[in-house]
């Protein structure tokens, strides 16, 4: 383990002005989290500080005094101190986030403290996967003009991946980015993977009845009581058979009260981005009646990830079916998703939740 310890030497050009104060120890703390580095110092300080990217630059009001080597650990890779400037440097292996570098003043017997909390994840960026419906083998409905559901979901897909790109605060994932088969546990283990912060899958509906159209969205329900959505959770649900595993008839083991506090927030979460989706979709495209509704498709059943699955028309329907083949149609759905995402991020940050 010793490889993971450095030992840096803060070389101090001799000056004969009086040092009044002393950095006397360096000490680091961490968990999953959370980073923090503990400078402690004799005696309070004044200091500005600057971060930028992998670096943190402390200037002090006054000399600092550095006459031991101090063991650099976790994710720091050297300390500069120049006697001149009264500067110290901090540089560290990777981009740091959520920064903060404050004073504990001296109390009895104590030290001096310059704290540094730093994170390793860019908590503005958000991850978002995308998960394009079918693939493969598995065509998912067949449209009235022959158009299947697994090539409009793929191109509505990379549509988003396109226009979130504009975005620098947005990573989009796509489950997948070509046609092959994928089956539902591996949609949803690709979010579990990539600490999603939401899941978007992407489907296009079918139904008996012809004039029936217009976008739906869905989020979990415990039960599919829904006839509809039971019937439609059902077909959706199907395409995990083809691989052997059935995973509608997973039961989730929400065991504690934790879990299912987890879960309902989640939940309500999910909720929340379907509302910024119907806010976005309803002056300019059809929606479906009661367009917010529940069953129990497996690719919404992440207990931590807020999850939706936007139907986005029905290919079974004449007008919603030469609709959803057309670049533009694609493109008007990707624009609107798009803003919903973002209002429903701006929402969060704001609210805090
Ligand atoms: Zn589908």
């Amino acid at each position: 383990m010793i490889n993971f310890f450095k030992f840096i030497f803060i070389f101090i050009v001799y000056c004969n002005q009086a040092y009044s104060n002393e950095l006397v120890n360096l000490r680091f703390g961490s968990n999953e989290e959370k980073k923090r580095i503990v400078l402690d110092l004799l005696e309070d300080v004044t200091f500005n500080h600057k971060i930028h990217g992998k670096k943190i630059e402390i200037d002090f009001k006054e000399k600092i005094k550095i006459t031991k080597s101090f063991q650099i650990k976790n994710y720091l890779d050297s300390i500069d101190y120049n006697d001149k400037s009264n500067r110290l440097i901090l540089n560290f292996k990777q981009s740091i986030f959520s920064t903060n570098v404050y004073l504990l003043k001296k109390k009895k017997n104590l030290h001096s403290r310059i704290v540094i909390d730093y994170s390793l994840k860019d908590k503005k960026k958000k991850t978002i996967i995308i998960d394009p419906g079918h693939g493969g083998k598995d065509s998912g409905a067949v449209g009235l003009y022959k158009n299947l559901e697994k090539n409009i979901t793929l191109k509505v897909g990379l549509l988003l991946k396109e226009k979130f790109k504009k975005n620098t605060n947005y990573k989009v994932i796509l489950t997948r980015d070509k046609d092959y088969f994928l089956t539902l546990r591996n949609r949803t283990k690709i979010a579990k993977k990539n600490n999603a912060d939401i899941f978007i899958s992407l489907h296009a509906d079918y139904n008996k009845i012809s004039k029936t159209r217009g976008i739906s969205l869905y989020t979990l329900s415990e039960k599919a009581s829904d006839k509809e959505a039971a019937a439609l959770a059902r077909r959706e649900n199907r395409s995990d058979l083809i691989d052997g595993v059935d995973l509608s008839n997973q039961t989730s083991e929400v065991t504690s009260i934790l879990l299912d506090l987890t879960k309902r927030d989640t939940l309500n979460q999910s909720s929340l981005l379907v509302n910024f989706l119907i806010k976005a979709f309803k002056n300019e495209m059809n929606l479906l009646q009661r367009t917010h509704r529940y069953a129990g498709f497996a690719v919404l059943k992440s207990l931590d990830i807020p999850s939706v699955l936007i139907e986005m028309g029905y290919l079974s329907n004449k007008y919603d079916s030469k609709l959803l083949m057309t670049d533009d149609y694609q493109k008007k759905l990707a624009e609107k998703i798009v803003k919903a995402v973002i209002n429903y991020f701006n929402w969060k940050d704001q609210n805090n939740s």
